[in-house]
């Protein structure tokens, strides 16, 4: 089994005397050498604000940044003019809420959600529920840890939805979602789709054409790139019968006293001097993820996956959480382990070099649904091997001494 930690040079660190093993990819995953090389170019050799300057410099920035549009539309099968840059996708997921839903919602309006949404999907419906009196539907999530939405659409049949929000994978549980089966769900009854594909980016290959959401979203960081990216994908037609999110420079046509004319999508929605140096490094992680290919990819979580789900279980009362086949989602593991508090796990595994995550993970709904006020994660990426699990197996067994 091939791992890329070399690629990484963040494991050249030492933490607490021991390599570090990092198990916290769905957080934000560790950024490879060519990503950073691809940020330290442009910054040393091709650095200006782009879009205006009609000199050297500005052109290469400029020529970057789209070059970087379109291998983030060919990522996920958009057109280039499909894909909006933004700072993450809590930005992105914003971006919909602000421009589209206040402009398209009305009192009595319903938008669909789940129980396993991160907040960055949840809170900015709940604030147009607040501001504006749409009602929110909720997708229970059933006992294997998976979208209970066939159960559903029939007492939603009659009601008035216009948007369906759910995210593509758990960041939780893992869960890939049956994206396509929802989409054409809510189409047949007028709704919109938007997709967080947060999580599944790093995952799953990702077709936004196969699915026909009309908007899908993500941020950079996870995907192996820098903070302060992230991206908005809409349908073409839909994103220009949008009103601009953020008003000001580079986003307009001409303005006079009077008025102004914005540029097409995707430049209207990108206001003021964008995050240029990461759009160019976003560029080069999916560079870099294409060249290992989506399909190694998916093959070395799972790898991980089945050699690791079985080893937890075998622990001395530990739960873990989501779908119990492993074909059914991505290297993430969430667990809890009984009379233990996640962040004491985490605390005893840091001590071995081991990050994992702990906490409600953004997800306080789906916390709450399993009874739990907080869980320990674990999540893969490209990096990671089967000794980093032996290691976390040791780990938890050393956890478990120290709580008896
Ligand atoms: N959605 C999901 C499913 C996530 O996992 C995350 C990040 N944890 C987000 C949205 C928000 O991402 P960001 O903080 O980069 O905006």
């Amino acid at each position: 089994m091939h791992n890329y930690k070399d690629n990484f040079p963040i494991f050249n660190r030492i933490i607490h005397e021991k390599p570090i093993i990092f198990l916290d990819s769905a957080a934000s995953a560790q950024k490879p050498q060519s990503v950073i090389d691809s940020m330290v170019d442009v910054m040393t050799n091709h650095y200006a604000n782009i879009n205006r300057g009609v000199y050297t410099l500005s052109e290469e920035a400029t020529e970057r940044v789209e070059s970087a549009r379109i291998k983030v539309a060919q990522f996920i099968g958009a057109y280039n003019h499909e894909i909006i840059f933004t700072r993450n996708a809590t930005e992105s997921i914003n971006l919909v809420a602000y421009s589209w839903a206040r402009h398209n919602l009305k009192r009595g309006d319903v938008v669909v959600i789940s129980e396993m949404e991160h907040h960055a999907n949840i809170v900015p419906w709940q604030i147009l529920r607040d501001e504006i009196g749409i009602l929110i539907e909720w997708i229970p999530v059933d006992e294997n840890g998976n979208l209970a939405w066939l159960s559903i659409r029939e007492s939603l049949k009659n009601e008035p939805v216009k948007l369906v929000s759910v995210t593509h994978v758990s960041n939780v549980l893992g869960t890939i979602n049956p994206i396509k089966d929802i989409v054409s769900w809510a189409h047949s009854i007028g709704a919109k789709v938007l997709i967080d594909g947060s999580q599944a980016v790093t995952n799953v290959s990702v077709d936004v054409n196969e699915s026909d959401c009309d908007w899908y979203v993500f941020s950079g960081h996870k995907l192996y790139g820098p903070t302060g990216v992230g991206v908005l994908y809409g349908k073409k037609d839909l994103l220009n019968s949008m009103p601009p999110f953020t008003a000001g420079g580079d986003m307009i046509l001409e303005v006079t006293k009077e008025r102004s004319i914005f540029k097409e999508a995707p430049w209207k929605f990108e206001a003021g001097t964008p995050a240029i140096v990461e759009i160019i490094g976003l560029g080069a992680a999916i560079d870099f993820i294409t060249e290992i290919g989506m399909d190694t990819v998916r093959e070395h979580a799972l790898d991980l996956l089945q050699y690791a789900y079985p080893k937890l279980l075998e622990l001395n009362q530990l739960c873990v959480y989501g779908p119990s086949k492993m074909q059914d989602k991505t290297g993430v593991l969430a667990f809890t382990m009984e009379g233990i508090h996640p962040h004491d796990i985490a605390s005893v595994l840091d001590e071995e070099g081991i990050a994992i995550r702990s906490g409600h993970h953004c997800a306080q709904p789906l916390c709450d649904r399993y009874g739990q006020s907080a869980m320990a994660r674990a999540s893969f990426g490209v990096y990671n091997s089967k000794e980093d699990i032996d290691a976390l197996v040791s780990g938890l067994q050393k956890v478990r001494s120290i709580f008896k």
